[in-house]
């Protein structure tokens, strides 16, 4: 067969894959925002039957045998080219797939449809029992997955084997250490479990004397050691301001302004309300993020919302000409995840932020802002201080929650950890990194959506996140200059143009790790972070 004939086959027959899976998508935001409840079972059959659709076409055979053709061919001479990303990246999904049987990935899609409303109620009622044998099950389809994903050849009868032949196959992974890493590998692909066990341990090194040294200038500046009078509110906490009166609507108005001000089209996407705020990029032209509103909680939707804009501003920057390919997606959950943090923390957070959108904040809200300063209000954003739940945490101690996660997940999918001792392991390590001890579960481990949505691994790729957000913004404040003054005046069409070019529109060029060094000069690293945050904080508390 011709290369370009094979290669043109091989990209509609992955298109065809995307509008497939981005009608699951399609359906799971639905299921999350505006299915009646009775719609459950129902909504499991179709995700399940679209599930097999999808993993039936996405390990035919036939896409093995084109993407042989291609890879032999000169279109993959330049690796960095489209053709040679989309062949790189298409087998390697492709590998990936046929190891796992229809039936398990049928299985894994039902179970977690079924799976969510059962943690919602348990969420809801406090009840970890009732969740508890849903997340067994789960688990257990976990460690399928996972070891039919470390099997080093593909299923008999696949072509796949026709490519480990070749001169320009990519060197195989290597064999995966834990049970842990083939199921990371799909969502940070190239990270593994060990290295991420090292970076972390250096982080939370770092991190933990900072929080206790921060926390205490907080407490001691809240409760009245640096009061500036009328800003303090009744009952002393200067971020108590954030608890008082934001009507719901008028929150809405002010989050859609700050997003629509940061870049997010909302021709090309919406904003709707969720029990756990996600974003999820239908497809070109349709980019869905949600949000919670909490009537005395400024900090969750305002924050939530430009966090998830962060993510909509990728999936709208993703260039559309490349749809459905590797060519056209994000590189990782991490670096998606860079997105986010970097609006969220990196500019709505900051001192130049509010110096524009203050004023506004302060007529919108003006029963609750009139005697507040800007000084006070940068402040109470910024609180720090341990907490229980992980969306709420405030940037310093928020990696402190990923590392507990992570070190979870891993017990338990390796077995030492049973689900029925989840619990009262998460308490002891909350009490242990945090210091604070959850009063029952939907405090504890019923806090997140994504065991329930089978999303194993998933946790890490925050702190990447953040990682990765703190190397971005320091390049680009060096490359640009001058984004201080451009937020004070309501402006980050540099920024964002800047993330559009080295970021957005490279779609899966390369790998996270790679994108990071061609980017900044340096590999993934937590010292840029632990920099910001010292100078952020010592700025806002004293040294
Ligand atoms: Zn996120």
């Amino acid at each position: 067969m011709d290369p370009h004939e094979a290669y043109s086959e091989l990209i509609r027959r992955t298109r065809d894959l995307s509008y497939l899976a981005s009608t699951s998508s399609l359906l799971g935001w639905d299921e999350q925002t505006f299915m009646p409840e009775g719609g459950a079972f129902h909504r499991s059959a179709q995700m399940g039957l679209l599930a097999g659709l999808h993993h039936e076409r996405a390990t035919d055979p036939k896409l093995g045998e084109l993407l042989a053709v291609v890879e032999s061919s000169d279109l993959v001479a330049e690796p960095t080219s489209p053709a040679a990303v989309n062949a790189r990246e298409l087998r390697r999904s492709y590998n990936r797939r046929v190891r796992l049987p229809r039936t398990l990935v049928e299985d894994l899609a039902r179970t977690t449809s079924l799976a969510q409303p059962e943690w919602v109620a348990a969420r809801t009622t406090c009840d970890f029992v009732r969740f508890r044998p849903w997340l067994e099950k789960i688990i257990q389809l976990k460690r399928d997955e996972s070891a039919c994903l470390a099997t080093e050849t593909p299923i008999a009868g696949k072509p796949a084997e026709a490519h480990s032949s070749h001169k320009k196959a990519p060197a195989p992974a290597p064999p995966a250490r834990s049970p842990y890493d083939p199921l990371l590998d799909d969502y940070e692909p190239g990270a593994n479990s060990q290295e991420l066990a090292t970076l972390f341990h250096a982080l939370r090194s770092e991190l933990v004397p900072l929080v206790a040294t921060i926390s205490e200038r907080c407490r001691r500046l809240n409760h009245g050691g640096a009061s500036t009078g009328s800003n303090q509110p009744p009952g002393g906490a200067r971020s108590a301001i954030l608890t008082r009166f934001f009507p719901r609507a008028r929150q809405q108005v002010f989050g859609e302004a700050a997003a629509a001000a940061a870049g997010f089209d909302f021709k090309r996407g919406r904003l709707d309300v969720t029990a756990h705020p996600f974003c999820s990029g239908i497809g070109t032209g349709d980019c869905r993020i949600t949000t919670r509103y909490d009537e005395h909680n400024f900090s969750d939707a305002f924050f939530g919302i430009l966090h998830e804009v962060g993510h909509g501003l990728y999936e709208q920057g993703l260039d559309p000409e490349h749809y459905g390919t590797p060519m056209g997606e994000a590189v990782s959950l991490g670096i998606h995840e860079s997105q986010s943090r970097l609006w969220e923390n990196a500019v709505a957070r900051s001192r130049p932020f509010w110096t524009y959108w203050f004023p506004m904040a302060r007529r919108i809200f003006h029963e609750a802002l009139s005697d507040v300063s800007l000084d006070a209000f940068h402040t109470a954003v910024n609180h720090v201080g341990p907490s229980l739940i992980r969306v709420q945490a405030d940037e310093l101690t928020y990696n402190l929650h990923i590392i507990v996660r992570f070190e979870l997940e891993q017990a338990l999918l390796s077995g030492d950890l049973a689900v029925a001792d989840l619990p009262a392991a998460w308490n002891q390590k909350y009490e242990e990194v945090l210091g604070l001890k959850p009063g029952n579960d939907a405090e504890g481990c019923l806090q997140d959506i994504h065991w329930s949505a089978g999303l194993i691994g998933y946790f890490p790729t925050y702190t990447l996140g953040n990682l990765y957000a703190a190397q971005l913004f320091a390049k680009a404040e060096t490359e640009l200059g001058g984004l201080e003054e451009a937020f004070a005046h309501g402006d980050y069409e540099s920024l964002l143009a800047w993330l559009r070019q080295k970021v957005h529109c490279e779609g899966q060029r390369r790998r996270p790790a790679e994108l990071i060094e061609h980017i900044t000069g340096n590999k993934p690293d937590h010292r840029p972070l632990i920099a910001s945050l010292k100078r952020k904080y010592s700025e806002l508390y004293g040294t």
